[in-house]
């Protein structure tokens, strides 16, 4: 592409909100394969609400949210301003916690009034020795529902499955019908359960979903995807995606999203609108059509 193509091409993306950090990027997108998303916060709103409560033992509900509500104030995860939330619109008196530990993209744990409390995924509780198998049914029907079961465990035992739901961005389906329409498959990569995935996945016609992906699982998700020689652009918005954006072959952060996303990436949406995820790829290939 000739240099003025390109600051034609670059023009007109800052016109629609596509940053071009990168004249090459512009010229490289036309090639995409395969766009993977994150879930949460790209493909979704990233701001879940709390919808589910089954207790499993004989504690009351109220007091369990009180008592995992008090662990979540001391996590930044969007499921833990969820269940946060979900406890002050009940006017619960949460406890100061001590001992908090937070395993990334697994859950969380604290010492509250003199019990130990953990809230996470199948995996987490399997790592605490939690056995789940009684809820498992229940995890599983939440999850056909595209919504988020986490185990809530007292003194590592089974007490609750809370779900979160996370509503997809209202512009989540027509984006990805456009990259269908442009010729591309189009992937997921997320740390949520497999069930909860694939329910999202049906429900925005995704074709390819990589479930249960540790942080740093996902360099190694966006591999796969390139393998065959497949070109794989990737838009995610978090600290854990900043890898996955520099190792796709490009990177399309989310404006809206964290700093260390959009400096790992090659470009950058403006807003979190999705549809300008397939207008940035027919921009690329209209600015090489135009220099032939
Ligand atoms: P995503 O790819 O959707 O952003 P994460 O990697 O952040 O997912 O988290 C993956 C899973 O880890 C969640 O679905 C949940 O089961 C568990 N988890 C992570 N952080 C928390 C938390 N603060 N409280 C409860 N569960 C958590
Ligand atoms: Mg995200």
């Amino acid at each position: 592409a000739t240099p003025t193509s390109i600051m034609v091409g670059t023009g007109k993306g800052a016109e629609m909100g596509i940053l071009f950090r990168r004249g090459d990027a512009l010229q490289r997108l036309r090639n995409t394969d395969v766009v993977a998303f994150d879930k949460t916060g790209t493909l979704t709103r990233g701001q879940p609400e709390m919808t589910d409560f089954e207790v499993m033992g004989d504690q009351q509900e109220d007091e369990l949210l009180r008592l995992v509500a008090s662990v979540e104030q001391a996590s930044e995860h969007p499921i833990a301003r969820a269940i946060v939330a979900a406890a002050e619109a009940r006017e619960l008196n949460l406890s100061e916690v001590s001992g908090f530990d937070t395993a990334t993209g697994k859950g969380v744990i604290a010492q509250v009034d003199g019990h130990e409390v953990a809230l996470g995924g199948a995996g987490y509780m399997k790592e605490l020795g939690v056995p789940t198998d009684q809820a498992g049914n229940t995890a599983e029907k939440l999850g056909h529902q595209g919504r988020t079961p986490l185990y809530a465990a007292v003194d590592r035992q089974l007490a609750a499955v809370i779900a979160v739901a996370d509503p997809l961005k209202e512009t989540t389906v027509d984006a990805i019908r456009h990259l269908h329409d442009a010729g591309l498959r189009v992937a997921m990569i997320t740390g949520d359960n497999q069930h909860t995935a694939n329910a999202i996945a049906r429900q925005c016609g995704i074709d390819e979903v990589q479930a249960e992906v540790l942080p740093d699982g996902k360099v190694d998700a966006v591999k796969a995807l390139q393998e065959g020689g497949r070109a794989v652009a990737f838009v995610g918005d978090g600290i854990n995606d900043a890898p996955a954006l520099a190792q796709s072959d490009v990177g399309i952060a989310i404006g809206t999203g964290t700093d260390i996303a959009i400096e790992s990436a090659e470009v950058v949406l403006m807003s979190g609108d999705l549809q300008n995820v397939p207008n940035a790829i027919g921009l690329s290939r209209a600015t090489i059509r135009n220099i032939k």
